[in-house]
């Protein structure tokens, strides 16, 4: 096992003040001074859908060897210290109730970015945004990004995220180089493919359970205009989305399908597909004008004139006074008239972060916060079983407002989502009451039952109600038993935890 250094600086034990977080540092190369002491103070921790989550003691080091004595002080009543990034899980990936939490975002320098060969060495703070803000002038994008850019390099990482490329391209481990990682057990590991591949093949997708990402590198991707070509193409309904994905898998760069999982019976995931291929060089004549950060960004306001940030209000009131079911049906219609105007450019940013068009968008769901379930369905299985429990969800009578079909790949990681067929992300909001409440709860597990009964997985960014048995059931007990042996290796005392870990009882 190569070790970069196994000393730790010597740290308090256990204190805790309350004194407010240090302020993010500015760009430059990486701070070497010994560490400062780390403050744990008090904060409300939440996952994005805020729906599950609760208090802890939050740190936010603003260097390596800060990461290295936060995990050193331990944590709070046998609950740990859960690592965080920007927040962006949907659930209680990153949250840590009564716990303790290590919020890595200000460890957010690029430390290099070689034009040539578009290799980015960056802190594991560095969002998305930043990354390809740094790179596109280069004529570089990010090879995996997710539906919105604010997700960190670390929780990147730690979730093995995907994009609306999956299936071409896998997910972002596939092109993450190397990393290095602190564990708690106080090592600094550098991994790659051949230097301590077992941690670099679990710590990718390992939920932030090994140790802290305090380095990454990563190969970004060539692009050589600053927009795509999209096509909108209709779907009539979820079978005929599965049917264009297969069709055009070989050929497109990016799909990603919209489904109206309100509509019923034949029509059940009807929608519209999109497809965005990259221009060749030369063949997009306003191309290069488009290599550059502020073109690429999200208008501030709609239309130039609407503040995005009046926008969640008028969402709120479409899905408080149930008009969902009428706004997925002209978009469903609406898809029709975009199949005619395709193809058409569009920059990446506008292609890739739709979600990020309108700020705070999931408050629109308040007071109860929405939960994301996303089933991972083996190819052969999947019209039928991604059905199956739609209309499940349908006879409950909690029909999810929202639902995204993607295609996927299998990839080297050990606690892999990725498999040779569909996801379907179902966005529900969560009910108040707690009633109403564990009736949405009781519901995602008699999917989960459909799902996992077909050896179908689940993508624990996006989960938060999967019941105890699932990890088992999902990854098999020889994998959940290599993956135990690398934690109890480099976590001897179950230091890093979340939400997630306890409920999966990892
Ligand atoms: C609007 C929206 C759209 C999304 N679209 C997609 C999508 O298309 N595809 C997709 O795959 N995902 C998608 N996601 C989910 C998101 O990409 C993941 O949840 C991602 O992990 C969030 O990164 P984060 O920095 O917010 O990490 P957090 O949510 O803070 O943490 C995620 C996990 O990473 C661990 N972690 C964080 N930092 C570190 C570190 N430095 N070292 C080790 N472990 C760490 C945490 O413990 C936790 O387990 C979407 C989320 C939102 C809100």
């Amino acid at each position: 096992m190569e070790v970069r250094s196994t000393t730790r600086p010597g740290a308090p034990q256990g204190g805790v003040s309350t004194a407010a977080p240090s302020a993010a540092p500015a760009a430059g190369p990486p701070d070497r001074a010994p560490a400062e002491p780390v403050h744990w103070s008090r904060a409300r921790v939440l996952g994005f859908g805020r729906a599950v989550g609760g208090d802890a003691e939050v740190c936010r080091p603003t260097t390596a060897e800060q990461v290295v004595e936060a995990l050193s002080c331990g944590g709070v009543d046998g609950r740990g210290i859960a690592l965080r990034g920007a927040g962006r899980s949907y659930g209680d990936a990153s949250t840590n109730t009564g716990g303790r939490v290590l919020d890595v975002t200000a460890l957010d320098r690029i430390l290099d970015f070689d034009p040539e060969t578009g290799i980015a060495h960056v802190q594991p703070g560095v969002r998305i945004r930043d990354l390809w803000r740094h790179a596109i002038p280069h004529g570089y994008w990010p090879a995996v990004v997710p539906g919105t850019m604010h997700v960190s390099m670390g929780g990147a990482a730690a979730m093995n995220i995907h994009g609306k490329n999956a299936y071409a391209v896998g997910t972002f481990g596939d092109h993450v180089l190397e990393f290095t990682l602190a564990t708690p057990s106080g090592e600094l590991l550098v991994c790659d493919r051949q230097r301590n591949a077992d941690v670099f093949h679990a710590a990718i997708g390992g939920f932030g359970m090994l140790g802290c990402f305090t380095e990454l590198k990563l190969k970004l991707k060539r692009v050589h205009s600053g927009r795509l070509r999209v096509w909108g193409i209709p779907m009539r309904n979820l079978e005929d989305g599965i049917a264009i994905l297969e069709d055009q898998r070989e050929h497109a760069d990016y799909l990603v399908g919209w489904c109206d999982l309100h509509a019923r019976g034949r029509g059940l995931g009807r929608g519209v597909m999109h497809r965005a291929d990259q221009f060749e060089p030369g063949e997009d004549p306003d191309g290069e004008r488009f290599l550059s950060a502020a073109r690429q960004d999200v208008p501030s306001t709609l239309f130039g004139v609407v503040p995005k940030g009046w926008i969640w209000p008028g969402m709120w009131c479409a899905f408080h006074f149930g008009c969902v079911p009428f706004v997925n049906a002209l978009k469903y219609h609406a898809g029709f008239k975009e199949g005619l105007a395709s193809p058409y450019p569009q920059s990446h940013g506008a292609f890739h972060f739709l979600l990020d068009y309108v700020p705070r968008w999931h408050w629109m769901l308040r007071p109860g916060g929405l939960i994301q379930f996303q089933p991972f369905v083996p190819k052969d299985a999947a019209a039928r079983v991604l059905r199956q429990v739609t209309e499940k969800a349908h006879s409950w009578g909690m029909a999810p407002y929202l639902g995204v079909l993607k295609r996927h790949r299998p990839d080297p990681f050990l606690m892999t989502h990725g498999l040779d067929g569909y996801s379907m992300a179902m966005d529900f909001g969560v009910p108040v009451g707690a009633r109403r409440r564990r009736r949405l709860w009781e519901l995602t597990h008699a999917m989960a039952e459909v799902v996992l009964d077909a050896g179908g997985r689940f993508y624990f960014a996006k989960d938060a109600t999967l019941p105890t048995d699932a990890l088992q059931r999902i990854h098999g007990a020889d994998t959940l038993a290599r993956f135990r042996a690398l934690k109890r290796r480099l976590d001897p005392s179950h230091l890093l935890q979340t939400d997630l870990s306890r409920r999966l009882a990892l």
